[in-house]
């Protein structure tokens, strides 16, 4: 990876110096967006309108002034990611400060820019053919209330590194900091003498706004990130799509694991951000032989086991009466307030709920996006991995293994058709956090276009030169 992209190290290095300066929950919030936000608009069109002007600006302008904007995004926002962290769990409710600091450091640091789209060369007997990615112009974007300011700068660098502008529908329960995270974009760009309006959005966005944007005149390119609802919704609006979807991520432990190394990579990550994260986490495969001693682990390593009535106490709390659905309500709250709610001792502040239940059971079966993790029990490795793969639903998302055998590793990485497979790490080092590779924020499955980058957000252009210009 080139310029713009910090290493794993990097990345954790800064995390670990944001979070010795700000201790959580010291800073303020600030009260909402700014009174006079950059990029912020009434009507669909007016912030449509904002973002063509803001584009025919972008693409006159010379590529290093296009990198420097991308620089102070990241620059600006850094600086302020303790205000991302913060008005994102105060407005939505989901997740965990500290959490939400390394997601948006992640983001701010590993979001490639300009560097990924690198032109191609072909020279020959018959002359000279350049291939250049040039942008879609103004994109629509759908983003959701999980990952509120970390989808918008991830999409955001990725679209303006490759010439767009972007109009933003945000989830309606984190308009605020989603509003604040377009300012802070348009005022970083226009500190180093860029456009204002590259990030817009609409000010009180709902479904309808939604789908005004996503079949509005003349933008050709609709990038959503959600649940199933916004999939379909894209799907239904006729144009070239970019979706992220849902998932139910996997995990399979077979008894060759490392299994202290594989209870703290599963806490770790089905924990991260109260598992709000579409690729953390939801479900573990366990070969019978190893489950105790892996379950005494996960316990060692920071959760709660909860058995029995306790988990029935669970299921009424956090399920719908017909066991189809989850009860929102209790989507990214923390594992204590969990515990509390059915009467279950604990100490500190845990971080994962985990139980056993049978494969049947809606704690394996629905997305819970809750520190709740369910475990299974199977014979072994292979009914593990046939397993895991019908709980993924056909989603093609994420899904890990923690083993040392490589045909066992090697079965499964076939077996499951997804965008991410991890092994032997949490579901994160899948997104760069911890593992090699750029991150993003929409995982494209449903399109086929994996973790998006701004060669996702522009399109191929060619131009044939016959007969001239081949130097050898
Ligand atoms: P959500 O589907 O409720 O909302 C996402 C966005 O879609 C919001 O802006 C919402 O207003 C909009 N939306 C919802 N229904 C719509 C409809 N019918 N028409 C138009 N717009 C609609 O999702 P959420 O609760 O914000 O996020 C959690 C879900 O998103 C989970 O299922 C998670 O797996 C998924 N997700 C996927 C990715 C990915 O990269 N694949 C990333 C984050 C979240």
């Amino acid at each position: 990876m080139s310029s713009g992209v910090s290493s794993p190290s990097e990345v954790e290095a800064i995390v670990r110096k944001v979070l010795a300066q700000v201790r959580t929950g010291d800073a303020p919030a600030k009260a909402g967006p700014p009174a006079k936000p950059h990029g912020v608009y009434k009507t669909v069109s007016d912030a449509v309108g904002a973002a063509r002007i803001a584009q025919s600006t972008l693409v006159a302008l010379p590529l290093e002034k296009r990198r420097e904007i991308v620089a102070s995004i990241r620059k600006h926002a850094a600086a302020d990611v303790h205000t991302l962290a913060r008005m994102a769990v105060d407005e939505t409710g989901l997740g965990r400060v500290e959490d939400k600091i390394k997601k948006n450091l992640l983001v701010i640091h590993r979001t490639p820019g300009p560097e990924i789209l690198e032109p191609q060369a072909f020279t020959g007997d018959d002359g000279l053919t350049l291939i250049e990615r040039a942008p879609f112009g103004v994109i629509a974007a759908i983003t959701p209330c999980t990952n509120p300011t970390e989808t918008i700068l991830c999409n955001g660098i990725g679209m303006i590194s490759g010439g767009n502008t972007v109009v933003f529908n945000t989830h309606p329960t984190a308009r605020n900091v989603s509003a604040y995270v377009v300012d802070l974009a348009n005022r970083a760009s226009m500190a180093v003498g860029g456009p204002d309006n590259l990030f817009t959005c609409v000010a009180d966005p709902t479904i309808e706004s939604a789908n005004e944007l996503l079949r509005f005149p003349g933008i050709r390119l609709n990038v959503v990130t959600g649940g199933p609802a916004v999939v379909k919704a894209a799907f239904a609006a006729g144009k070239k799509c970019v979706a992220g979807g849902p998932g139910n991520p996997p995990v399979v432990v077979d008894e060759t694991a490392d299994l202290e190394a594989a209870a703290r990579g599963i806490v770790a990550g089905a924990s991260f951000d109260n598992n709000i994260i579409c690729c953390d986490e939801k479900e573990v495969f366990v070969v019978d032989k190893v489950y105790d001693r892996l379950m005494e682990a996960v316990v060692r390593a920071g959760s709660v086991q909860i058995r029995n009535h306790q988990v029935t106490r669970l299921e009424k709390l956090i399920l719908t009466a017909d066991r189809e659905h989850t009860n929102t309500k209790w989507v990214g709250k923390d594992a204590s307030k969990f515990l509390k709610e059915i009467d279950v001792p604990f100490q500190g502040d845990p971080r994962l709920v985990v139980c056993e239940v049978p494969f049947d059971h809606p704690f394996v079966q629905l997305e819970l996006l809750m520190p709740v993790l369910s475990f299974v029990r199977v014979k072994d490795v292979h009914e593990g991995i046939d397993l895991a793969v019908k709980a993924e639903h056909g989603y093609g998302h994420t899904a890990s293994m923690w083993s040392k055998n490589i045909d066992a590793l090697h079965r499964m990485a076939r077996a499951f058709n997804g965008s991410i497979f991890v092994k032997n790490a949490s579901h994160y080092a899948g997104l760069g956090f911890g593992g090699e590779g750029w991150t993003s924020f929409t995982i494209a499955s449903p399109t086929g276009d994996g973790l998006t980058t701004a060669r996702t957000f522009t399109r191929e252009r060619r131009c044939t030169l016959a007969g001239h210009f081949r130097i050898v």
